[in-house]
């Protein structure tokens, strides 16, 4: 598991929102080449890897997004701060506070805060509790001496700028990991620990195994082409989300019965459950309401394969997120499980 923290880490580190996951893919990439394993791109910048199976006619595919979420200046305004746009779909208040790097198109960086227009209580007093956290009230404070318009261009930052949240990395001794970008990091490092797994052990798989690292799946269409032709069952890896009314947990993992775009395959659901049972794993099944995963984008695509969706629960998704390496660990389990059983 010493493999999996440590790289984990250094993803987590490696900032790549949707639509500028070049850093992330090449380090996954670098890793899975370590391996001994046969890699390729596609088109789009997502990254397969493949692993001869017993069976060579068919094939299997996990997939798991190296996309997290992230913003991108919208506007810069006369007083030289930035109004942004999100890149995924969260909350504003869970990046209020939050630092922020800037990387301009010739690859300069600066630092700066997200916060809101009323950000001071003694310049604003009751409003700044009250200021409505939307894209119009939220500005990024950048760390320079700016005070224009034209300060801003001046520095080399325009519109169309990616903006990094901090990832705010934090492994703890008990053995939780915090990071704001876990969906789908902690997916990510699944796939490689499985892989790790199989090569380690000189173990073939039932069926010639892709990963499929996908790179705009918080924008839906991560895995919605360029899946491997002779894939005939696709398990996506992606976060279980943990919360009021769920049975996810931070230590499990998690089959997911059902999200946003439907159910999942019912027959590979039940094979998975047998299989977490025959491996005493800790794992759940669950429903989530508002969610959708590269799966339902391959399906939606046209793809005809069965489709599952598994994964390490993560608490507050799409926000402070946490899990904890049992949850990985269970995780990773059930994929070596699923491919060699
Ligand atoms: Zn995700």
């Amino acid at each position: 598991m010493e493999y999996i923290t440590k790289n984990l880490e250094e993803l987590l580190k490696i900032p790549s929102p949707t639509g500028n996951t070049e850093k992330a893919v090449l380090f996954v990439e670098e890793k899975f080449k370590k391996l001994g394993i046969v890699t390729k791109r596609t088109t789009k910048g997502a990254l397969i890897a493949t692993i001869e199976g017993k069976n060579k006619d068919k094939e299997v595919t996990l997939s798991g997004h190296v996309d997290t979420l992230g913003a991108m200046v919208k506007e810069i305004k006369g007083n030289g701060r930035l109004k942004i746009t999100q890149l995924g779909g969260y909350v504003w208040n869970t990046v209020e506070g939050e630092h922020v790097t800037i990387e301009t198109l010739g690859g300069k960086t600066y630092t700066g805060t997200i916060m809101t227009t009323k950000a001071s209580s003694h310049v604003h007093g009751e409003g700044t509790k009250t200021v409505e956290r939307n894209a119009d009230n939220m500005e990024i404070r950048i760390d320079e001496k700016v005070s224009s318009k034209e300060d801003i261009l001046n520095l080399g930052i325009n519109v169309g700028d990616f903006v990094y949240l901090d990832p705010r990395v934090v492994v703890t001794e008990s053995g939780f990991i915090k990071s704001r970008h876990l969906d789908d990091k902690a997916g990510v490092i699944s796939l490689l620990g499985i892989a790790k797994h199989l090569v380690d052990n000189n173990i073939k798989p039932n069926y010639t195994t892709n990963f499929f690292i996908s790179n705009y799946e918080e924008v839906g269409h991560g895995a919605a082409a360029t899946i491997p032709e002779k894939t005939f069952e696709f398990i996506a890896i992606d976060m279980a989300a943990p919360g009021e009314g769920q049975t996810s947990d931070e230590f499990s993992v998690t089959i997911c019965a059902k999200d946003s775009s439907g159910p999942y395959d019912y027959e590979l659901r039940k094979r998975l459950i047998g299989l977490a049972q025959e491996e005493n794993l800790n794992y759940k099944i669950d429903i989530y309401p508002y969610y959708g995963s590269d799966g339902s984008a391959a399906l939606r695509a046209g793809h005809d394969f069965k489709v599952g969706l598994i994964g390490p629960g993560v608490d507050a998704s799409h926000s402070f997120e946490r899990t904890h390496i049992e949850a990985i660990e269970n995780t990773i389990k059930l994929g070596i499980a699923y491919l060699t059983k």
